[in-house]
């Protein structure tokens, strides 16, 4: 392909595509509120419009359960690996609203960041991956095939996106998935993010009497719930912070050498963990760091816990029922299904007979990790190598992202990372900002990703 003429290109609209992204930044497309259903729509057309203009073919807004997807495709490189770019249109509400600078969906800027809701989360990634697609188009030097599936409900969890999917396998077949719903470490410094911890979440409930009782009347002759539920918490952990649910470890993908070697790798100490937590000092299993505790190796938290009486004062109550809420981050192989029939397993062989409980499954999500070695993954590393001067390092991810396993599961292709974000762009809170220069960054690694990808012989 003619990388410098299509680069030469994208430097010389800078202008006009800030201006462009601005407009996608004015529409407030938050999936969440009904009352923003029709710039949904508006922001699905405006997306489509873009990709019918730079010349991509069969671009649709295709209806699903809830928000549309914006598809379209570019196939005239036969022979050629066939990428499908993730994305999603939709942004978080922007409220506290008196915490934002400016108001979030007029965008502005400031020292070189634009300032708006979905700035950064995720309208300059999609847009940032469009244009160096279009400037490539402009110079008729696409090497490769494209397929782009653009969700509209992500912030609210994808509610549609595995029945979408399941009914259009055919059409997003590919060879790999390019998700720039991410981004790199700081702006001299570019990061890969090659694993997601999958996310299980779950509430159990404790009942013994079936009223809430007088404890001086009745203390001492039946169970406690809140006893219970602590107790059982207490359980799920051995003193060396490891997860005492049955079999929980036997599916855990261990780390070797040159991996943790690599992880070592990353601009990290305990020190900045303390900072950034406030904590007096790090807990976690034993034998492993703490990066390897966050990205590598499965957690459990208790996200809440409930009972009895929480007003001021005293007042002397033997509750019916107390509970809690469990979240479970699992990291490959290990199965959601399987991590929740060891937590009944739990349940079941350490709560006592004189109680009854109950375990409610909110939702089931795996982990995911990639090949560090594809030759895709390395063409994303030549990719951001050639443009920030320097090799990215590889970072494992404790949080989720729950479409990447999905897609995992159900296309069975892997996903590679690539996007443009910084960890302080304030994605969700207020003031949500991206540095322009590194979306223009950016813009240009997606087109040297696209010209390694071109040297990739399709394996059958
Ligand atoms: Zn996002």
């Amino acid at each position: 392909m003619n990388l410098d003429a299509t680069i030469a290109r994208l430097r010389s609209k800078h202008d006009r595509y800030v201006s462009e992204l601005a407009e996608a930044l004015r529409i407030p497309s938050i999936a969440t509120l009904p009352e923003h259903a029709q710039d949904m729509q508006r922001m699905a057309d405006w997306l489509a419009r873009q990709m019918a203009t730079m010349g991509l073919d069969n671009v649709a807004i295709m209806p699903t359960s809830r928000n549309p997807v914006v598809y379209g495709d570019w196939l005239r490189a036969p022979g050629k690996p066939t990428v499908l770019v993730y994305g999603h249109y939709d942004v978080q509400p922007a409220d506290p609203l008196d915490e934002w600078h400016s108001p979030p969906f007029e965008p502005r800027i400031e020292d070189e960041y634009i300032y708006a809701r979905g700035a950064s989360d995720m309208k300059g990634q999609i847009f940032a991956q469009l244009k160096a697609v279009e400037a490539a188009l402009a110079e008729d030097a696409c090497p490769i095939n494209l397929k782009y599936l653009i969700e509209g409900d992500e912030e609210i969890g994808s509610p549609s996106l595995e029945d979408f999917i399941l009914a259009n396998r055919e059409l997003l077949q590919c060879d790999v998935v390019l998700n720039c719903d991410t981004g790199i470490h700081a702006p001299h410094r570019p990061s890969i993010t090659y694993a997601l911890r999958g996310l299980a979440y779950f509430e159990f409930e404790v009942t013994v009497p079936d009223h809430d009782l007088h404890s001086g009347s009745f203390g001492g002759s039946i169970r406690n719930p809140i006893h219970v539920v602590c107790d059982l918490i207490a359980g799920m952990h051995d003193g060396n912070g490891r997860i005492m649910l049955p079999g929980f470890y036997d599916a855990v993908r261990p780390l070797d050498d040159e991996e943790r070697a690599q992880l070592r790798e990353a601009p990290y100490s305990d020190a900045d963990w303390l900072a950034l937590t406030g904590a007096p000092a790090l807990y976690g299993e034993a034998g492993f760091t703490t990066l390897e505790r966050v990205g590598a190796r499965p957690s459990l938290s208790v996200n809440g816990v409930w009972g009895g009486f929480q007003g001021e004062g005293a007042k002397t109550v033997l509750p019916a029922r107390a509970g809690a809420k469990i979240s479970l981050r699992l990291v490959p192989d290990q199965k959601p299904a399987e991590a929740a029939r060891q937590l009944r397993a739990y349940l079941e062989q350490n709560a006592p007979p004189e109680c009854h409980w109950e375990l409610r499954t909110h939702s089931l999500g795996p982990g995911a990790v990639m090949s560090r070695k594809s030759p895709y993954m390395q063409a994303a590393v030549k990719a951001l190598e050639t443009v920030f001067g320097r090799k990215p390092f590889f970072r494992r991810e404790g949080a989720s992202v729950p479409v990447v396993g999905m897609i995992k599961e159900l296309l069975d292709v892997d996903s590679i990372m690539l996007g443009f974000a910084l960890p302080d762009d304030g994605i969700h809170g207020p003031n949500e900002r991206q540095s322009l220069p590194v979306l223009f960054k950016g813009m240009e690694a997606y087109i040297h990703f696209l010209a390694a990808l071109d040297t990739i012989e399709r394996a059958g």
